[in-house]
């Protein structure tokens, strides 16, 4: 009997550790009932992690400690009571149920002296324990302690290798471990956009509580069963269960559509701002997504977890690159992905050889087509791909980070070619415009950056356009900058205007020299009374807010007589002059001899 004892003290390790145990420890010290539980979470509640009543073993219970002898168990040693308990207890309900008389407990311990849990022996007669069941009792306990020490410890290392230690979620190896044991409907991949800017300008301290605050808010509106992860720095996974699918999205929808719906959900939580510090965040993600195609009628080829999340990763990137906020996975984004990997490797080599070319355009004043300046425009012929639109090797500067060395190369460039046109005697008239992206604005050193790199040119002959729509990507940020860059001398032109979401109080603040009508108002000229109608009320506006004004993409007569009409003085556009390369825009329009 104590053989077999012995040889259930050797198992700790394995999973039947503790039934062996309790199963013989009920026969070498014979009572009725032995029991291991686990007091950790709470030391008033002991949860059995096994169970033995009359030689079988029973299902784990949990049970109060309050009241019943466990609870007198001190820290190191033990206790028995060897008859009469029931009169001692009479509030402890185990105890009464079971009709048990005599009772023999130990504390389980670490080896520095914690208390994990308890080892009970409880017998329906009354029991003398001698030293020798002293002995194998405490033998027992601390075999228990020590392996309920390791599993502790190896459920801490777990904790520590599939837990992101800053909001307490899942982290990516945890999602992946989850994949491996169920399959998922749909997931979604959630960036927090501009989150890099929210590290520079506050601190990385604000944005670790920006991330925790995402993820409570998070946690607060996602069903009971759906899985939320951080899967990189501000990048969460939330993988939707059937049930909070069915609750947050419409029946009978598509599960195209069921994703945007569900899409849209997360949108709608942040739209109350997270507040750190007294600063408002207004937060909006990209979200990348996918989902089983055939989940309802074709169980075994459902896609695995793995694949969904790579999916989503792709729909994602597909999402930043397009500069949209959401996208659902189809196949074609991988051949759009590799076109993008392409041109990306093809634009780095074109940056490190500064192979770009600046076209200019030139505006006019509209009633007497005189020249009032010019804008540069970047142009990038790839020998492999031919010209490739600015709008998109723009997008992928913009997206891959090298945005600040395309925009020094052309501030340098467009700076350069002012002061060649002033020493071949053929000077620029008025002001010349260059494009900027918000993402050259960004940076702390952005004041010394732009005063550098425009050295040796007057300030008041440049323009510095930045397109609506990116100004309210970031406008608080926008707005400190673009005022300390007027402040140095520096005047502004609000790009593409009208097709953004600023606000009148915005735009006030902005102090901008200029406001660009955008030209898809101007091309819809003669057809839409509605785009008149807007042209009409930013003419006025922008004479209220004493701002100049360019009408974009003048393509045809009648656009030119209306805009003059309405009171819109400057324009640009291909009727008038397209943009071309330097030497041919001082040939057409700077050359000496020409009468403006
Ligand atoms: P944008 O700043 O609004 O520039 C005007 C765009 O409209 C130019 O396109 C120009 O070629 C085009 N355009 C001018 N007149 C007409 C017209 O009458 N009809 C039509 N259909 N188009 C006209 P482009 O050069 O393709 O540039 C597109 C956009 O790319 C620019 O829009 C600007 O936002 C951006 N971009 C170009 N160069 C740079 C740059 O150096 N830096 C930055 N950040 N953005 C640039
Ligand atoms: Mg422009
Ligand atoms: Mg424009």
């Amino acid at each position: 009997m104590f053989l077999r004892l012995a040889n259930a003290l050797t198992r700790s390790g394995y999973s039947d550790f503790f039934n062996t145990l309790v199963l013989e420890l009920g026969s070498v010290l014979d009572v009725e009932y032995v029991l291991i539980a686990n007091t950790v979470e709470n030391p008033m509640k002991a949860r059995t992690l096994a169970l033995m009543a009359r030689g079988e073993l029973l299902d784990n219970i949990s049970y109060d400690l309050k009241g019943s002898p466990c609870e007198t168990v001190p820290e190191r040693e033990s206790c028995a009571y060897e008859g009469g308990i029931l009169e001692r207890f009479p509030d402890d309900h185990l105890l009464v149920e079971l009709g048990v008389q005599s009772y023999i407990g130990m504390p389980l311990l670490t080896s520095d002296g914690r208390k994990l849990g308890i080892l009970v022996a409880m017998s329906t007669e009354v029991t003398q324990f001698d030293d020798l069941a002293h002995e194998v009792m405490r033998i027992a306990a601390a075999q228990v302690g020590s392996e309920l020490e390791r599993s502790s410890q190896q459920e801490q290392i777990q904790a520590l290798t599939y837990r992101d230690s800053l909001t307490g979620l899942t982290n990516r190896r945890g999602l992946h471990e989850q994949l491996l044991k169920q399959t998922p409907e749909a997931i979604f991949l959630a960036d927090i956009r501009r989150f890099k800017t929210i590290n520079d300008v506050y601190t990385s301290a604000v944005g670790d509580e920006v991330l925790r605050a995402v993820a409570e808010r998070l946690q607060q509106y996602i069903g009971s069963e759906t899985i939320l992860a951080r899967v990189s720095s501000d990048e969460f996974a939330i993988l939707p269960s059937s049930a909070d699918l069915a609750a947050k999205v419409a029946d009978g929808l598509s599960l195209l559509e069921q994703g945007e719906a569900y899409a849209r959900q997360i949108a709608l939580w942040f739209e109350s701002p997270v507040i750190i510090d007294n600063n408002e965040f207004h937060l909006d993600f990209t979200i990348g997504c996918a989902g089983q195609t055939s989940l309802a009628n074709d169980q075994d080829k459902a896609l695995t977890g793995a694949e969904l999340l790579r999916r989503a990763s792709v729909a994602l990137a597909d999402a930043k690159a397009r500069q949209h906020g959401y996208a659902f996975f189809n196949s074609s984004m991988i051949s759009a992905m590799e076109y993008r990997q392409l041109l990306f490797e093809r634009f780095r080599k074109a940056l490190r050889e500064q192979n770009f070319q600046l076209y200019f355009q030139p505006v006019f004043s509209l009633k007497d087509r005189k020249l009032v300046g010019a804008e540069a425009l970047c142009r990038w012929y790839d020998d492999e791909f031919g010209w490739i639109s600015p709008l998109d090797f723009i997008a992928i500067a913009e997206t891959r980070g090298l945005m600040q060395n395309l925009g020094d190369w052309v501030v340098t460039a467009a700076c350069q070619q002012l002061l060649a046109w002033d020493s071949d005697g053929t000077p620029l008239p008025g002001k010349l415009a260059i494009n900027i992206s918000n993402k050259q604005i960004e940076s702390h050193d952005t004041i010394q950056r732009f005063e550098q790199l425009t050295q040796g040119v007057d300030r008041n002959r440049l323009l510095l356009e930045l397109t609506e729509t990116a100004m309210m990507r970031a406008p608080e940020l926008n707005l400190k900058r673009i005022r300390q860059l007027h402040e140095a001398g520096f005047s502004w032109a609000i790009d593409d205007f009208g097709t953004g979401y600023s606000s009148l109080s915005y735009l006030t603040q902005l102090k901008a020299a200029v406001l660009k009508i955008d030209r898809s108002f101007v091309s819809k000229i003669e057809h839409s009374q509605h785009d008149e109608t807007i042209i009409q009320a930013i003419i006025v506006m922008a004479k209220a807010l004493q701002m100049d004004l360019i009408a974009e993409g003048i393509e045809s007569e009648a656009q030119l007589e209306y805009l003059i009409k309405s009171g819109c003085h400057d324009g640009q556009g291909f009727l008038l002059g397209r943009p071309v390369p330097a030497d041919e825009f001082a040939q057409n329009w700077l050359s000496p001899t020409r009468k403006n």
